[in-house]
């Protein structure tokens, strides 16, 4: 700003004289010259079909209704309070200015110990791990500097739901492959038939948001062998890799080197250690990806908060955190499927995540979304309708349930259930 500008006494607004335009109008108090004009043309929207999140509008609902709110993920608990005096330690110690574009050192180092631990790779710090504002941010950055217009981009529906609009946004289109409901399964002749000359990315996820199901080495191999030879990227969301039950591994795409070669990894912080609001995660990509995501990367967040990313780089040395995930959230699975097993829900087999599908086939004949919304206000338990997470919604009967909440909001949304009229 001008040094003249800045200097000049900030003004509401100018009184109302015969020139004054149409949208001008005095306001309601004293002091307030105007209301807010209205932007004079037209605004198309680059993502027309597209509304407010379903996670935020059911965790609307649940609040405006005093519904248990077990639709949007997220915990309804604590991380150690260690993890709280970290960040205000390193608050107070003055590390409050930008951090490197890619992320701290100290946390990038943590991280390539931790997958070089847990997934027996060795990814570069320097130039082959970024820290990022979240997983959504990552799975759209990377989709921004990786796919250009007329590219396709194959997605598993059900689908999370920011990865089509990060596609439509970068001019592509999403192909998509279906996980079928009962058993959400990848079915890879399908995957195969959808690969052309454009395909330029696949999107996958495991453990997978909503169905809780996880794939197998076997399927890793699939994926593999399909892109063998060709230049396609993997995009693998695996936000919820330290959620993986009943002594089954996660199998990640860093852990077989020749998918680790084209692939994109994303990781998230929040759902590892119980702060999804910090909004910090991280990619691991080899050096000619990571080049790109970061052109984008910088342009995007610039680079995320320090004094967390110092708390975390310290926090994560304790492996026992994350390696203790696994059974502390099977814990709760079990817990709250003992609970709907006293309701007329079917279960879904849940391997992983914090999601556990339930079916209402046989119930009754309402849509998933009719069910959802008259579940929160008469029920008093808000879910997800799976339909959220495809373009064309088959409406499979089919609620999500988020259990990463405290053992007696899960018993209490259980017995609401149980009384639930269907
Ligand atoms: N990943 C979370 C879920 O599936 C929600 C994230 C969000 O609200 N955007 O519920």
């Amino acid at each position: 700003m001008p040094a003249a500008a800045a200097a000049r006494p900030f003004r509401m607004g100018p009184a109302r004289s015969p020139r004054s335009p149409a949208w001008w109008s005095p306001g309601p108090s004293a002091g307030i010259l105007w209301r807010m004009p209205r932007f004079p043309g037209a605004v198309p929207s680059r993502l027309p079909n597209v509304g407010t999140t379903i996670f935020t509008v059911m965790s609307r609902l649940a609040a405006e209704t005093g519904a248990i709110n077990l639709s949007q993920g997220f915990p309804e608990f604590s991380a150690p309070p260690l993890l709280y005096d970290l960040v205000a330690k390193h608050m107070r110690a003055g590390s409050n200015q930008y951090a490197p574009m890619a992320g701290t050192v100290a946390l990038r180092e943590a991280i390539a110990r931790k997958v070089e631990a847990l997934y027996g790779t060795r990814y570069d710090p320097e130039h082959e791990i970024t820290v990022t504002a979240g997983g959504t941010q990552a799975i759209f950055t990377a989709i921004t500097a990786l796919v250009r217009p007329g590219d396709e981009v194959i997605l598993f529906e059900p689908a999370y739901d920011s990865y089509a609009p990060s596609v439509v946004l970068a001019g592509a289109t999403a192909v998509r492959a279906r996980l079928a409901f009962p058993a959400y399964r990848p079915d890879w002749d399908e995957v195969r038939r959808l690969v052309s000359p454009r395909t330029r990315l696949i999107v996958t996820n495991t453990p997978h948001n909503p169905s809780g199901t996880i794939w197998s080495e076997a399927d890793l191999g699939r994926l593999e062998a399909l892109v063998e030879g060709t230049e396609i990227v993997v995009l693998s969301d695996e936000v919820y890799e330290h959620m993986v039950f009943d002594g089954r591994r996660h199998e990640s795409c860093a852990r077989r080197p020749a998918l680790a070669a084209r692939s994109v990894v994303v990781s998230s912080f929040g759902k590892t250690y119980h702060v999804t609001g910090w909004k910090v995660g991280y990619v691991l990509a080899p050096r000619e990806l990571t080049l790109e995501f970061r052109r984008v990367h910088q342009f995007v967040v610039f680079t995320v908060n320090t004094p967390v990313q110092l708390a975390l780089a310290e926090y994560l040395s304790d492996a026992s955190l994350h390696l203790g995930l696994a059974a502390f959230y099977e814990r709760k699975r079990d817990l709250f499927r003992a609970g709907l097993a006293q309701t007329r829900l079917s279960l879904l087999p849940c391997e992983g995540t914090y999601f556990q599908l339930a079916s209402y086939a046989g119930l009754t004949e309402e849509r998933d979304d009719v069910l959802a919304e008259r579940l929160t206000r008469e029920g008093g338990v808000a879910s997800i309708p799976v339909s959220a997470f495809y373009a064309q919604p088959p409406h499979d009967p089919v609620l999500r349930f988020c259990f990463a909440k405290n053992d007696d909001t899960l018993a209490r949304a259980c017995e609401r259930l149980a009384r639930a009229r269907w």
